[in-house]
């Protein structure tokens, strides 16, 4: 069902360990899908609304007559919204807004000189585009991990799209719409893949463009994010999802089982990749996966996600060189089930988000705990964050000098500028003191 790599004595006996090659990403080809995405961009861009439409009939096999929500229908699938998850939603956001709060930071200033002022001003993005899956899953959850920091940055104007439903009349899925109209947001749109984001990206008739796109997303979404880069600001790319777990001896193989599985059930390219220095912990788990999978809803999912190059359960000779090998990896979650789970964690560096000891499984951090659930994959957590408040934001420098505080640091300006041979540089500050010798 998952395949196993065994490290074990292989440093011992003198070979150099690719850690990043070890556990391959499934074969999660952009640039193929790059060719997929640019006609569907292009023709967005020439015919807007109309070529939006025909690609949702297309892709999402049903016509969308409208392809901006109804008020109405908000305000319906709020009503509707079954009490329970309603509740649920209420609390998830409730703690990713307090996350979110906590985290948006204040205005800094700086004088590095006397008289000399430099202030980060912290500023919204004006109008962002949030992007909510829904092919497979209706990924309602998405909604307030993109909507919720973005409103707490202070973004003006928010616009959601998610894919149109077959099941329920070309609408979006109408927990998606509930949750949109729990946070007010009221500009929501029925398209999915690439020609969402291209009309996102370009604008179309009643649609204003934006500037900055975020969300989660297949292969088709994370292609046309790319491609529409230069046109607008992007997330990072957060494509199908990946689990490692780092355990050992202490962790309890039908949790381990089971949180495998919770992110195989995304997608057939998700990666579920245990590590860890126990072989009975490898075994328990080699054995407790198929009794799992046997009784999973999205059996055919799991298993493909479980038995792809992109899963393993990876044998290590002891917990350091596990600890080498998740942070290679760069999982966008990485659990750590160990006895000195919290000090293993500090060690981490590269991960999407890392749930620590026993109590703080994946599953929790898509729904509540207060932290972000689109996080980066395919290992580019080695260089970029989850989505967060600060996604929304814009670091601004404000530059305040007297003119003594210019006049005190002159001569270093003119010394820089005439090193760099920019002799129209030293010229803007000596304009600005004639008579003063030394600075020509
Ligand atoms: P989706 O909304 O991303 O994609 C559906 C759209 O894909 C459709 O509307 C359609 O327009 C387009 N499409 C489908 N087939 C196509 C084709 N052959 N050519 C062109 N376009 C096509 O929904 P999904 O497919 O369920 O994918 C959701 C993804 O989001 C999963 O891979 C999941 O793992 C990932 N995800 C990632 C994170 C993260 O933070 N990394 C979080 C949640 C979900």
């Amino acid at each position: 069902m998952i395949r196993r790599v065994d490290l074990r004595g292989r440093v011992a006996a003198g070979e150099v360990l690719d850690l990043q090659a070890l556990v391959p990403r499934a074969v999660f080809d952009v640039e193929a899908a790059l060719d997929v995405v640019r006609p569907i961009c292009l023709d967005v861009r020439h015919r807007g609304l109309e070529a939006i439409r025909e690609y949702g009939e297309k892709f999402d096999h049903v016509a969308v007559a409208d392809l901006r929500v109804p008020a109405e229908a908000l305000k319906t699938a709020l009503e509707e919204l079954d009490p329970s998850v309603r509740s649920a939603f209420e609390e998830s956001i409730r703690r990713v807004r307090e996350v979110s709060e906590d985290e948006r930071g204040e205005d800094v200033v700086s004088e590095p000189a006397k008289g000399g002022r430099v202030t980060q001003r912290l500023v919204p993005v004006q109008r962002v585009g949030l992007y909510v899956p829904g092919g497979r899953a209706p990924l309602a959850s998405s909604v307030v991990m993109n909507v919720v920091p973005a409103q707490v940055a202070g973004v003006q104007s928010l616009a959601v799209a998610s894919p149109p439903q077959k099941d329920f009349n070309g609408l979006p899925h109408p927990t998606v719409l509930a949750v949109c109209a729990m946070l007010g947001i009221e500009e929501v749109y029925a398209m999915g893949g690439a020609q969402a984001i291209a009309g996102f990206a370009y604008g179309f008739e009643g649609c204003r463009k934006v500037n900055l796109i975020t969300g989660p997303g297949n292969i088709y979404v994370v292609a046309a994010k790319r491609f529409l880069q230069s046109e607008v600001g992007i997330d990072s790319e957060a494509g199908p999802t990946e689990i490692a777990v780092l355990a050992d001896d202490t962790a309890d193989a039908v949790h381990v089982a089971a949180d495998l599985i919770s992110q195989a059930e995304h997608d057939p390219m998700a990666a579920s990749v245990l590590v860890t220095p126990s072989e009975a912990l490898a075994a328990a788990v080699e054995a407790e996966l198929p009794k799992q999978v046997a009784k999973t809803k999205h059996r055919e999912r799991v298993e493909e996600a479980l038995g792809g190059q992109q899963s393993a359960v990876v044998l290590v000779d002891d917990l350091d060189q596990g600890t080498a090998v998740v942070d290679a990896y760069a999982a966008e979650h990485l659990e750590i089930q160990t006895a000195d789970a919290e000090e293993r964690a500090a060690l981490i560096n590269n991960a999407g988000a890392i749930f620590v000891g026993g109590w703080s499984p994946v599953s929790l951090g898509d729904y509540c705990a207060g932290s972000n659930h689109v996080l980066p994959t395919a290992g580019c957590a080695c260089h970029s964050s989850g989505l967060s408040v600060r996604s929304f934001l814009k670091a601004v420098h404000v530059i305040n000098y007297s003119q003594q505080a210019l006049a005190d640091v002159a001569q270093h300006v003119v010394d820089l500028a005439h090193a760099e041979d920019l002799p129209g540089h030293a010229a803007a500050v000596t304009a600005r003191f004639p008579g003063e010798s030394g600075n020509g």
